[in-house]
């Protein structure tokens, strides 16, 4: 699954936090994920409990939130929300859409003791 070697990746994220911060658990993990990122954060949510098990994250809280995909209109020259790549422009219809935000995944913010 996708879903598991990211969070791998982000569980590597917390074990580098751990070694330069000198923390030893982490109690929170917010993590924000991108519409237009292409990962299933239910699948995230599925996946943060078996990747972190006997970890320094064991038992931790995931906290995801969802932010919308932006992109910018070339056509209509303003900033416009889409909830999918190669979606049309809400203000005019165009498909000459540049990406601007949310197409990443990200450790946000972590609690840790
Ligand atoms: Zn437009």
């Amino acid at each position: 699954m996708h879903e598991m070697s990211l969070m791998q990746g982000v569980l590597d994220i917390l074990q580098d936090s751990a070694k330069s911060q000198s923390f030893s658990r982490v109690k929170t993990v917010w993590l924000e994920i991108g519409a237009l990122s292409g990962v299933d954060p239910d699948a995230m949510r599925f996946c943060f409990e078996a990747t972190t098990r006997d970890t320094l994250a064991d038992g931790a809280v995931l906290d995801i939130a969802e932010t919308p995909g932006q992109a910018w209109c070339m056509q209509c020259s303003q900033p416009a929300e889409i909830a999918a790549r190669f979606d049309p422009c809400p203000h005019c219809g165009s498909y000459r859409l540049q990406v601007t935000g949310g197409d990443q995944m990200r450790v946000k913010e972590l609690e840790v003791e």
